[in-house]
């Protein structure tokens, strides 16, 4: 995969938002906001997925030579496994997306927080507040991750 096929993600693109002086924690506007940036970023991974898929499918080539076939089998492998990580997240952002539908989105999962816009611009998909995020993050580790 070039990297000179990389464009610039709506991630990096997309206007902060800017809440009133006491406006309301996740009302319309701001549920509207990531709605948006998690369907332009859908959409977006859907689009990289269908090349991964046409590059899987173009790099189908019988090689007579090993060191090719080598070649050729480890840029599979790195397709196959960005795919499977596209597809990972790809169900993160639709399960994202039901928690707004549901009302639910902006709340740390584990103590109920909120988790911040400015957080949450920056990951859109943050179930987690930063203290319960480092928390887990410190458990992983400890459980020799
Ligand atoms: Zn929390």
């Amino acid at each position: 995969m070039a990297v000179a096929e990389k464009q610039e993600s709506v991630l990096d693109t997309f206007k902060p938002y800017e809440p009133a002086p006491g406006e309301e924690y996740m009302n319309e506007q701001q549920l509207a906001h990531f709605r948006h940036i998690l369907l332009s970023w859908k959409k977006e991974l859907m689009e990289e997925v269908d090349r991964t898929v046409r590059h899987l499918q173009e790099d189908v080539n019988n090689y007579a030579d090993p060191a090719d076939r080598a070649t050729q089998e480890e840029g599979f492998n790195l397709e196959l496994r960005t795919r499977d990580r596209e597809r990972k997240l790809l169900k993160k952002i639709n399960e994202t997306i039901d928690s707004i539908d549901e009302d639910d989105y902006g709340f740390c999962e584990a103590c109920g927080v909120e988790i911040g816009i400015r957080r949450l611009e920056a990951r859109p998909t943050a179930t987690l507040c930063v203290d319960c995020k480092t928390l887990s993050e410190l458990k992983e580790k400890q459980l020799g991750g």
